[in-house]
């Protein structure tokens, strides 16, 4: 962590609190299952933790980040999204008392070897349509006799995930009717619920709600939700602004060549760059918040700073301001949408040498 540079990510721990309240409104009777795998979306995963402890139970994406938590004191249900890598991995499980995700037989098998004075919390996770993770819904037979062999005492959920509530309405409940379908054969607590589905489909709520991005505040891309449904982003990453040179017109700036300066322009040279985690490929025009105004993006983004047109705030614009990347006055969804990305990837990828600042 560097003291002296100044690009920081604010973390809003209050923000946090307010956006789980907010599913809990959406989801009144369901659990919430914060997911908070990847660092706590790049939050930092105890403090994401800590903040939303109201929760019911993490969601994480690996035995490393539910060890993390168990060191750190957390005794929540914490659930492994992806289940075990590995059968080495059978034994931490048990220890730390953590619930596994089995998506596949290999990991049914890995289990056999418990006892029965061994107990295990299953969330057998089935592809209802996505085609990634899962068992499909014919393979429900055969779950069921594996797991009567098991000489352990088991807890069973069912999960799926769904690929496209943000904009496939059709899909969605296919994909929510097969869970219903399999559920015939185990009658267990369900879960299939990501913000998208929280924000759009109430009836597919079920026992376990699993919201993600709707807690960092950011979108789930379920549109008309960002204005109706009352999040507030749980990062600000922001710099300030470290130089500030006139350039003619037709001069060029940056790596490559590639923006040329229309008219004489003054440049704002800002602190961050995709050594921070801000993306390479956000192109010209991108905003960047500096003096309460959007001004945009110029030249290629190096690694350590962004160069922005800042001509029509010269009379305002002073050495050492502040220049907000996302988080107030452009939200990370803007910068993800002009990138091509979405704002779960920018919130992940803000890099370890940029300071966590818990407010
Ligand atoms: N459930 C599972 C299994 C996930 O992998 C994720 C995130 O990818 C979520 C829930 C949360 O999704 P979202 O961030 O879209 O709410």
């Amino acid at each position: 962590m560097t003291l002296y540079r100044p690009a920081q990510a604010i973390i809003n721990l209050a923000a946090l609190k307010h956006n789980l309240q907010q599913v809990r409104k959406l989801a009144p009777s369901s659990k919430v299952m914060a997911v908070i795998k990847a660092n706590g979306y790049g939050h930092g995963i105890q403090r994401a933790a800590n903040a939303l402890s109201a929760c019911d139970a993490y969601g994480v994406a690996s035995i490393d980040e539910a060890i993390t938590l168990r060191q750190a004191g957390f005794l929540h249900r914490i659930v492994l999204l992806e289940g075990l890598f590995s059968e080495a991995e059978v034994i931490q499980a048990l220890n730390h008392r953590l619930d596994i995700a089995v998506h596949a037989f290999h990991q049914l098998d890995w289990l056999m070897s418990l006892d029965a004075s061994q107990h295990i919390s299953i969330w057998l996770k089935f592809d209802t349509g996505m085609h990634r993770l899962g068992f499909y819904p014919e393979d429900s037979d055969a779950i069921a006799e594996r797991l009567s062999q098991l000489k352990c005492s088991t807890q069973i959920h069912l999960m799926s995930h769904f690929s496209s509530a943000d904009t496939d309405e059709a899909f969605t409940m296919k994909q929510f009717n097969r869970l219903l379908e399999i559920d015939k054969r185990f009658q267990a607590p369900k879960s299939i619920a990501n913000s998208a589905g929280i924000q759009r489909f109430p009836q597919t709520h079920m026992n376990w709600v699993r919201p993600g991005i709707m807690l960092y505040g950011a979108s789930a891309g379920v549109e008309g939700s960002d204005e109706t449904v009352n999040l507030k982003p749980a990062m600000v990453l922001k710099s300030k602004v470290m130089n500030l040179k006139w350039v003619d017109a037709g001069e060029t700036v940056g790596y490559g060549n590639t923006w040329q300066a229309e008219q004489k322009t003054l440049l704002a040279v800002v602190a961050v760059g995709y050594g921070d985690g801000y993306p390479r490929h956000a192109p010209a025009g991108t905003p960047v918040w500096i003096c309460g105004r959007k001004v945009p993006l110029a030249g290629r983004v190096s690694m350590d700073m962004i160069t922005v047109d800042v001509t029509e705030i010269a009379d305002q614009i002073r050495m050492g301001d502040e220049a907000i990347l996302w988080g107030e006055g452009v939200t990370v969804d803007e910068v993800a949408e002009k990138c091509g990305t979405i704002g779960y990837e920018l919130l992940c990828q803000v890099t370890p040498r940029v300071p966590r600042i818990e407010i």
